[in-house]
């Protein structure tokens, strides 16, 4: 099963994603990295910055094969061949409502105007993925002339595109059974989620004979999105057994990294590599997956480059508790476990998450004893304003030295964070996540400040709050590098 990974084409058609060449590079390498087949690396008529873009990620030796998507214009194929890849992605509207009113031609001429481009390419010795767009919408007998047709000229694949997403897997499977039957060469699908049935009917089309699979990291896409790699090679290994080469461990890591780069959140509860998705909160769950993960988890976090994580509210029971602090090396003997579990349930009861530095803190209390902290803030000053560039310093007690440092950033919390960042430049870690919520109304509110500290593989949640919203921030960030000096120890 090959996998062709439409992310920097596709993907980038999210509303609100514009990437730069360095950027799209870094994700081309990835996928690669990853496994993918075939990389369509964007559209070299949109722009010169994407046509460098495309060259780059064409030269950069890569494993994959290497495609730019092209209507059927001459213009459009030349430009491709300018950036050196090796495969056009061919993109033909076959269904009667595209011809008629996005060409304005006929069903005769839209066939002649495809094979002319198919001969082009094939003049310049690329590789074509002819994909009939539209083509869920397609009249079946003019989409089986295409296919027959097209693979006469010389293609090597011919992809079906169910453009708007309006198929369901019985179609799709009826579809691509039909086409299977005629095609000499390997058959793509691609996919969108408007009806959220875009795994589903890439699944049923690989079950009818599809050889390819069109998909983007996290569903990234047009609309509702594509359908997304790791749901599809997931469902595909566990669901039917059907290999591709894509080594699953990194899909966590590389749908990290483009959330990071395109800037579109991951849903918690998304398939795969939402955070949700190893979290787990009730109390009967977290004492079965102590005993035996299975008993509530489908498949293994480490198999897709996830850890298990527990999160501690109202469902939660002794048993997730003591795991929690054993994660922390705190230990305690049974009697405080329970006071920290009775404390736990309490702050849960009232609608709260208890993250790992409240837990930290709940069994600071419960012990009564101080736990050595390796950072203290001893000042802070924040300074921003008309015409003033925002600057920020910081004294901080590390490991019982005193470290002062400054910095500007865009405003006086990102000043002050930069500040930190200097003051701890010891201590590995990358902020992920920054996210400000209001206590109480008025503008005189308490605000909490939570944030997420990436170290190694560990996160940590950590959060601050007051009427000062530098200080919270400096608070949650102080925190959370406590968190990690810890177990670095
Ligand atoms: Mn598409």
């Amino acid at each position: 099963m090959l996998v062709l990974d439409t992310t920097l084409r596709d993907g980038e058609q999210t509303p609100g994603v514009s990437l730069i060449p360095q950027q799209k590079l870094e994700i081309a390498k990835a996928l690669d990295d990853l496994g993918v087949d075939i990389i369509e690396a964007g559209s070299a008529i949109t722009s010169e910055g994407e046509r460098e873009s495309i060259k780059r990620i064409a030269n950069e030796g890569l494993g994959a094969e290497i495609a730019s998507y092209s209507r059927i214009v001459q213009g459009d194929i030349d430009l491709a061949m300018k950036c050196d890849v090796d495969c056009i992605f061919l993109v033909s509207p076959t269904s009667d409502l595209h011809i008629k009113y996005k060409l304005g031609i006929g069903r005769d001429k839209l066939l002649e105007k495809t094979l002319d481009s198919i001969q082009y390419c094939k003049d310049h010795d690329l590789v074509v993925d002819l994909c009939c767009e539209d083509g869920s919408r397609t009249d079946a007998d003019f989409l089986e002339k295409l296919l027959i047709s097209a693979s006469k000229q010389g293609i090597e694949r011919f992809t079906v595109a169910d453009t708007v997403g309006i198929m369901t897997p019985e179609k799709t499977g009826a579809m691509f059974s039909k086409l299977s039957e005629v095609s000499k060469i390997p058959l793509g699908v691609h996919c969108h989620d408007d009806l959220g049935l875009a795994t589903a009917n890439t699944l049923a089309a690989v079950l009818n004979g599809a050889e390819v699979v069109n998909v983007t990291i996290n569903g990234l896409g047009e609309r509702a999105g594509n359908a997304p790699l790791e749901e599809v090679v997931m469902a595909l290994s566990f669901g039917y057994g059907v290999e591709t080469r894509i080594q699953t461990e990194k899909l966590g890591p590389v749908s990290d990294l483009v959330e990071k780069i395109c800037g579109i959140p991951v849903p918690p509860n998304k398939a795969i590599v939402g955070e949700n998705a190893f979290t787990h909160e009730a109390g009967i769950h977290v004492d079965g997956i102590l005993k035996k993960p299975e008993t509530y988890e489908a498949i293994k976090p480490e198999l897709v480059g996830r850890r298990r994580s527990f999160v501690l509210g109202k469902h939660v029971g002794l048993k997730s508790v003591k795991n929690a602090l054993d994660e922390m090396d705190i230990e305690v003997d049974d009697k405080t476990i329970k006071d920290i579990f009775k404390k736990v349930k309490y702050i849960g009861d009232k609608g709260k998450k208890v993250t790992s530095t409240d837990l930290e803190v709940i069994a600071k209390s419960v012990l009564d004893e101080d736990i050595e902290h390796a950072l203290y803030l001893d000042e802070l000053v924040a300074v921003a304003g008309n015409k003033i560039t925002p600057t920020a310093s910081v004294k901080i007690k590390i490991n019982g030295d005193d470290v002062v440092e400054s910095a500007v950033g865009t405003g006086p919390v990102d000043a002050a964070i930069n500040a930190i960042r200097r003051a701890t430049r010891d201590i590995p870690f990358e902020l992920i996540e920054y996210h400000v919520d209001s206590i109480s109304g008025g503008t005189g509110a308490v605000v909490q400040v939570t944030i997420k500290l990436k170290s190694k593989d560990r996160i940590i949640t950590a959060s601050g709050a007051g009427a000062d919203i530098v200080l919270a921030s400096v608070d949650a960030m102080i925190a959370g590098i406590n968190s990690i000096a810890r177990k670095l120890d």
